[in-house]
């Protein structure tokens, strides 16, 4: 039999990603909550002093940006649930949620948001200095180094991106990677090499992060001081997945497998945001993909009563 008071959409995640897939489900009159971590702001988005890539809002401060999501979200009448969510099982109305305290809520659908968490580089002075001068994403922060020097901290991909992006800003780039040997690929590095403002410092290991009210200088274990403005770290990314093993089709670096619409290889279950495989990680996709799973998800109920 029908459970009726079943809720349409459990989202998880209050990111940019999670309230723009609360708004659309709203406003397409489905029963929707949203499940957050206990609430210390709107995810990533609150760590970016400055956020200047969002159209419209040039210059927004990115916990300002987050607030403005969810009240929009709270205006419309989306309610909000703290826990953790654990643990996932389907069965023939939908999906059974577990959270940490041992509670469970169950929906017909879930969108998942629960984004990807930057890895930390784990030095002295990276946590005091992150927003005043230590930043996890070059695209967003890089337009505040311009005429400055930056060093960009890992040898995979992202590190190598991030310094050609800012070598075009910056007046100098450190690219500062731990190996002699590049994780990214090499016409990358060969693009660097040619760069006359880029320096490439290998076999290089961060042991602090120094500065006074901002950044300073990058101190590497051998003894060199790096002389900066910014420290971009570049040093991979950690999906927030490990609760979906056996649940949904994850790629090696475990994230959702999911397209544009956040379809999962679980019917019922649709992805939005930094947890799923995609190009670009910003707000801007993030609120897209939710819009996009929250749309896909009304799709999908629909055609479950038909
Ligand atoms: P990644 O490939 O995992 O590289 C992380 C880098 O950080 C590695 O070079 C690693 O050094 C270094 N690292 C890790 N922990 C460190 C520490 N504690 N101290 C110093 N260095 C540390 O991560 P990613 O660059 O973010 O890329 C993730 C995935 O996205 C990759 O598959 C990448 O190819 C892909 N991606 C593709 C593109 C593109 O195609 N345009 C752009 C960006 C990313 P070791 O090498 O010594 O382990």
């Amino acid at each position: 039999m029908e459970n009726n008071n079943l809720l349409d959409v459990l989202i998880i995640g209050s990111g940019p990603a999670g309230l723009s897939a609360a708004i659309y489900a709203k406003r397409a009159s489905l029963r929707v909550l949203v499940a957050e971590k206990e609430y210390m702001g709107t995810g990533q988005i609150a760590e970016s002093d400055q956020v200047d890539n969002y159209p419209g809002m040039p210059e927004i401060n990115g916990y300002d940006l987050g607030e403005a999501f969810r009240s929009h979200a709270e205006k419309l009448g989306v309610e909000f649930h703290d826990g953790t969510a654990d643990g996932f099982t389907a069965d023939a109305d939908g999906w059974n949620v577990h959270f940490t305290d041992d509670s469970q809520i169950s929906a017909r659908t879930v969108i998942y948001c629960a984004g990807a968490a930057h890895r930390k580089l784990g030095v002295e002075g990276e946590k005091e200095f992150t927003g005043k001068g230590v930043s996890y994403c070059a695209v967003c922060d890089g337009a505040f180094y311009r005429g400055k020097s930056a060093a960009v901290i890992g040898g995979g991909d992202t590190a190598l991106g991030d310094a050609m992006y800012l070598s075009d800003l910056c007046d100098r780039v450190y690219l500062i990677h731990r190996r002699d040997e590049f994780r990214g690929s090499s016409s990358s590095v060969e693009r660097l090499r040619q760069k006359d403002n880029v320096e490439i410092i290998t076999g290089a290991v961060p042991a602090k992060i120094a500065g006074d009210q901002t950044v300073t200088a990058l101190e590497l274990k051998d003894g060199r001081s790096i002389p900066v403005h910014g420290a971009f770290v570049a040093v991979g990314m950690q999906p927030q997945t490990e609760c979906l093993q056996g649940v949904v089709d994850l790629d090696d670096g475990g994230y959702i497998i999911a397209g544009e619409t956040g379809v999962t290889s679980a019917p019922g279950f649709f992805a939005a945001g930094d947890v799923r495989t995609k190009a670009l990680r910003q707000v801007v996709t993030a609120v897209s993909d939710g819009a996009n799973a929250a749309t896909a998800a009304a799709e999908y109920l629909k055609n479950l009563t038909l």
